[in-house]
């Protein structure tokens, strides 16, 4: 196809947007890919729509080619069904809620899972119509609490999802690993450089999950890997806990004068000072952090988390292990409901036994501590008084935690909970995220078969999403320069930009004649052949990110162009007699 950029609908844009962040974000609307319609809302001018429906393909051909069939739900969807898996209210502020002329809720679709279910319900009654999979590339909605870097984190965005059914665990796994092996294969096609990591489910409920990440320095997940091959999302990983210790060889309890102790660096400084029989670090003290939780139905409760002092809590991690709850600061105001806890001072137990967080504790604060924080281990922590601490305060013996919670700080060099070494932290953009939900939708919703006995079975269902919008960013993210885009050849939305320069029409004609013939050999041509300035048009060029240019001007009396490669930046002159042979060659 050979189009002409003097007609094309596009501008390019001398600024950045003021609210670009990231690369993709500048560069997709600085080329005039995309323009922003309200915060995380976007349209889709030619070029960027290119790109997207070539993404599409890749997506639904590796999908086609599992046996996953296409279908397209509505993304206006009814309250009812969202009601009975409990996600109308789960959802919480991000679903986007609203009513038609009578009254009767609705939603726009954050994803599927329970259109889906109630479709197969419709038609499905036997375990020989399984196993199925089904799915829709189409437009989400999620009222995202920080809509950001364009399209990386949109409020309306492309997903392809799809779902598997099955009539027992051996054929989920089967659909799970086929869905696994298809998006290796889209992520690759895509020229992403990925992984796959273990990942949290979230409020989707069910057990193995796990993400494809773009290995991205902007990316807003942050992963661990190990060298034995242990990879999680940061989010995900479960910390080994040591084993119990006999709680009988811990030493008493003790009260420590901590005057102006404003920091765990400035207590530790007085425990070595005042108690020297022992090296004291931050590790052995106990932070005690407190949270107001939001349950969904709008309920708000106090939660403390307990955990090494040298560790700050990971609020993602907190985020995730909570969902749907929401946890917030702990205000002045809600301190005030419990004259018990002295700011800075907090501790699970006072010196004489009282215990103030967790199990028989007087204020029923639930107290949820780090899997470090195993029986027998003792620690440095508040008094409860000011200016005071404890010393030997001991699990399982001075105060019990209602819980385990794994939310402090994962760094660089932690062990691996698996044994496998030492764990590197980098960052990534989720791409993909499969499911295996199990029965947990099938269930609230009826999804039942005969199995060969004639039995009525709940069907087993996995989830998978890719992202098709933000992949379009992640590739941009990974492929422009300070210049501009610039995309693989399988993704752009034309392989060649021919440049024509000068006023000559010779020039003119002659760079049309080389883009008819690029393009009647099966290549998309983009013919700049604007009235403008060449520096306006290399500019252009470079911002617009087609990976291969012809140049044709000057040199045409000579009898050659310029051929440039926009990713390598190589440029060389070529015969004009050759020109169409080397482009194809090209984009072999
Ligand atoms: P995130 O953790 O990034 O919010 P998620 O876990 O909520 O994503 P899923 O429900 O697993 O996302 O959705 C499947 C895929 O859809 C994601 O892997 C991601 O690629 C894409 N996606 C999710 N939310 C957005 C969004 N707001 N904008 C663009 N793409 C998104
Ligand atoms: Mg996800």
């Amino acid at each position: 196809m050979l189009t002409s950029l003097s007609s094309l609908f596009v501008r390019t844009l001398r600024d950045d947007p003021a609210d670009a962040e990231v690369p993709s974000h500048r560069w997709l609307v600085r080329a005039g890919y995309i323009r922003r319609a309200a915060p995380g809302i976007y349209s889709w001018l030619p070029l960027g729509l290119k790109v997207l429906q070539k993404v599409e393909t890749i997506v639904r051909e590796e999908m086609d080619a599992i046996g996953a069939q296409e279908v397209r739900f509505p993304a206006l969807l009814p309250r009812e069904p969202y009601e009975e898996t409990g996600r109308w209210t789960e959802y919480g502020e991000t679903l986007f809620r609203l009513q038609d002329r009578k009254g009767a809720d609705m939603l726009l679709g954050p994803t599927h899972e329970e259109m889906f279910t109630l479709m197969v319900k419709d038609l499905y009654s036997s375990y020989k119509d399984l196993p199925l999979s089904l799915y829709q590339i189409q437009t989400k909605y999620r009222d995202e609490a920080r809509p950001r870097a364009g399209l990386l984190r949109g409020r309306e965005f492309v997903m392809k999802d799809s779902y598997s059914f099955d009539v027992d665990d051996a054929g989920l796994e089967a659909s799970y690993q086929a869905h696994r092996d298809a998006y290796r294969r889209i992520f690759t096609r895509l020229g992403l450089d990925f992984v796959i990591v273990s990942a949290m489910a979230g409020a989707m409920g069910g057990s193995r999950s796990e993400e494809f990440l773009a290995v991205a320095d902007n990316g807003e997940d942050t992963f661990v890997r190990s060298p034995g091959g242990y990879a999680a999302n940061v989010e995900a990983v479960r910390f080994a806990p040591p084993p119990a210790l006999p709680v009988e060889d811990a030493p008493a309890m003790e009260l420590v004068d901590t005057p102006d102790a404003g920091t765990i660096a400035a207590v530790v400084d007085i425990l070595n000072r005042d108690l020297p029989a022992r090296t004291w670090t931050g590790a052995d003290t106990l932070k005690n952090v407190l949270f107001k939780v939001t349950d969904p139905d709008g309920s708000t409760r106090p939660l403390a988390v307990g955990l090494p002092g040298d560790r700050e809590v990971d609020l993602k991690r907190l985020a995730a292990a909570l969902e749907p709850a929401v946890a917030d600061v702990f205000g002045p105001e809600d301190f005030a409901k419990y004259p018990q806890l002295v700011v800075g001072f907090i501790s699970p137990v006072s010196l004489d036994g009282t215990r103030v967080l967790g199990k028989e504790s007087a204020t029923k604060i639930e107290y949820l501590v780090d899997p470090r924080v195993v029986t027998g281990t003792h620690w440095a922590t508040g008094a409860n008084e000011k200016d005071r601490h404890l010393v030997g305060v001991t699990a399982g013996r001075d105060f019990d935690a209602d819980g385990v919670l794994d939310v402090a700080e994962v760094r660089e060099g932690d062990p691996a909970p698996d044994g496998s070494g030492p764990l590197s932290l980098a960052r990534g953009i989720e791409m993909g995220h499969i499911f295996q939900l199990g029965r947990k939708y099938a269930e609230a919703l009826g999804l039942k078969v005969l199995d060969s006995n004639g039995k009525l079975v709940t069907v087993t269902m996995g989830s998978y999403g890719v992202g098709v919008s933000r992949a379009v960013a992640a590739i941009a993210e990974e492929t422009s320069d300070d210049k501009g885009l610039c995309w693989p050849l399988p993704l752009a939305p034309y392989q060649v930009q021919l440049v024509a320069t000068g006023k000559d029409s010779a020039v003119f004609e002659e760079a049309a004649r080389i883009g008819q013939e690029l393009s009647a050999s099966g290549l998309d041509v983009l013919l700049d052949d604007r009235k403008a300035s060449p520096g306006v048009k290399f500019a252009d060029a470079e911002i617009m990110g087609m990976p291969l240019i012809v140049v044709v001007g000057r040199g045409l009396a000579n009898g050659v162009v310029e051929f440039r490669d926009r990713r390598s930046g190589d440029r060389r002159e070529v015969a004009v007699g050759d020109i169409v042979s080397e482009v194809l060659a090209a984009t072999r």
